[in-house]
């Protein structure tokens, strides 16, 4: 039987850089289901789906493949055959991602990828709802959250770093915003399950919450 994590948290925790480092250590699968969720906001955006519109956003996502494919151990998302694994990475497609995940149609889409993967392969897979709906039975679960001052300060330096113009506030203002939605949502709200554990990384090192999550899998794996 496959052994798996599930991390859970808002955007901005640190959950992809943190859930990477901690499965390269492990040797197991990184699965990013926020990528997946981007990948068909791409799409819907590409398409100007207005996806308010039942009709319309079902006939969208039956013309959506999302598949993912590891090189050098990095997740890469293809869109319909396309590697869009760079071109998903916007606040745009962030914000359009978070609007149409609350979307049952959607979400119903990239169940059946999520569950495979971890079937099939010791996965470290992180997201909104992956502790409480995707993976109810896996094997160590991590609701990973930090103040929204240190998320969306990590973000402003990440994009600044990348050279990109940006405000602090917008950035603050988004992030509540998107949270707001994320954990208000009818179909699978982001919110922390009952046996996760919580971890607050707000005065944490990254490599303080990797040690963290690996002592927690070890204990998992010694009971
Ligand atoms: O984690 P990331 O910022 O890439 O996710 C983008 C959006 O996708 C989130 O704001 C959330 O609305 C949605 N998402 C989700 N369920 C997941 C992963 C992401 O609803 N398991």
């Amino acid at each position: 039987m496959s052994f798996n994590i599930a991390i859970d948290g808002p955007a901005g925790a640190g959950k992809s850089t943190i859930a990477k480092k901690v499965a390269e250590k492990l040797n197991f699968i990184y699965v990013d289901t926020g990528a997946m969720y981007r990948t068909i906001a791409l799409s819907l955006l590409r398409n100007k789906v207005d996806c308010k519109n039942e009709t319309e956003l079902s006939h969208a996502l039956d013309q959506v493949e999302v598949t993912i494919a590891y090189e050098d151990g990095n997740q890469q998302v293809f869109l319909n055959g396309e590697n869009v694994s760079n071109q998903i990475r916007t606040e745009e497609v962030g914000t359009m991602a978070s609007v149409s995940s609350a979307c049952p149609a959607v979400r119903a889409k990239l169940l059946n990828l999520q569950r495979t993967m971890a079937e099939k392969f010791d996965v470290l897979m992180d997201g909104r709802d992956i502790g409480t709906q995707i993976l109810p039975e896996a094997q160590l679960k991590v609701y990973l959250t930090a103040s929204t001052a240190a998320r969306a300060g990590r973000r402003y330096q990440e994009l600044k770093d990348k050279g990109q113009e940006c405000s602090l506030e917008e950035i603050e203002k988004d992030m509540k915003e998107r949270d707001y939605r994320d954990m208000h949502r009818e179909t699978a709200p982001l919110k922390q399950a009952g046996d996760a554990v919580l971890v607050d990384s707000s005065d944490m090192t990254i490599d303080q919450v990797v040690e963290k999550i690996i002592g927690l899998v070890q204990l998992r794996r010694e009971a």
